[in-house]
């Protein structure tokens, strides 16, 4: 298998991913949250706590907005919803007059910031050695560049849930996350892949690997399933997977040095950062979040 270098010092493991080309999934993504009721709170729109490394402020976030928006503007008439998601965040007025748009970076940032305070307390009785990170790329996930628009993830969001309750004694708090994997030298071409980060606490890791594993088996991405074990709590632990304007285009290359494949980040095309947006608006806050049955009501 190839060797893929860690191109940051994220406490999340590598991804990895191979062709685009599946379909979309038509059921009803749903998570049990009431995002209006959780944005209510203004402190998740300021600079207060929860606070980690490199987290946006609400000055930068309120820039990217700005940028976003006349991103989207240029799109209005070239990419279908850009007019009206542009005309949602360019009016969004936290926190009465508030957008909930998941394409929002104001709304997004707040919504992190929320799972963060929940993913402390949630997790704060939990024993070190129970908590792990899980990262899972899932191939049905994958979606081909143009085509993110009608991507429905909820097929994938139920099988995640599913092996997730298949093992007894598992908490955890799971986000979508999503890059753009430029994989042409590898010869699987560029593709969307969403993928999933958690914060797990349990017992019986082996066994939740094995019933993840099983669920995610892929011949043509190298270890979609990965568990880092000893998570410390960190701020930034919780927050990675929910992040609103840092997300990764990574272009796979084989190094003329020592000839193993590796990583590194490349800039998104303003075509790539509208098609991503819209799809986040399209996905919503409350379905990028799945949680175990004690949690928000858990997964749909
Ligand atoms: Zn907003």
């Amino acid at each position: 298998m190839q060797n893929l270098k860690r191109t940051n010092s994220l406490p999340w493991p590598s991804i990895s991913g191979a062709q685009a080309g599946v379909p979309p999934h038509s059921a009803k993504l749903g998570a049990s949250l009431d995002v209006a009721e959780v944005l209510c709170d203004a402190s998740l729109y300021g600079d207060g706590p929860p606070l980690w490394d490199n987290c946006t402020s609400s000055a930068t976030a309120e820039k990217q907005r700005q940028s976003l928006c006349k991103r989207l503007r240029r799109f209005r008439y070239l990419r279908d919803g850009a007019a009206e998601v542009e005309a949602s965040l360019a009016h969004c007025q936290p926190p009465n007059g508030n957008c909930r748009s998941a394409a929002c970076i104001l709304c997004g940032r707040a919504f992190q910031r929320f799972v963060v305070r929940q993913g402390n307390s949630l997790f704060a009785s939990a024993g070190k050695e129970n908590l792990y990170l899980l990262t899972v790329v899932p191939e049905a996930a994958q979606a081909q560049i143009g085509a993110l628009g009608s991507h429905d993830l909820s097929a994938v969001t139920s099988g995640f849930a599913s092996a997730m309750k298949s093992v007894d004694d598992v908490r955890f708090l799971a986000g979508w996350d999503i890059s753009l994997n430029d994989e042409r030298q590898r010869g699987n071409g560029k593709f969307w892949q969403p993928h999933l980060h958690a914060v797990v606490e349990t017992s019986h890791q082996k066994a939740l690997k094995g019933a993840l594993s099983k669920q995610f088996a892929s011949e043509r991405i190298h270890r979609p399933v990965q568990f880092q074990p000893n998570f410390d709590g960190s701020n930034r632990g919780f927050s990675y997977p929910f992040k609103v304007g840092h997300f990764e285009k990574k272009v796979f290359y084989r190094s003329s040095i020592d000839n193993t494949w590796k990583v590194k980040p490349n800039r998104f095309s303003a075509s790539e950062e509208v098609e991503l947006y819209l799809w986040l608006s399209a996905v919503g806050l409350s379905n990028r979040l799945i949680c175990s049955d004690d949690i928000y009501g858990g997964a749909a």
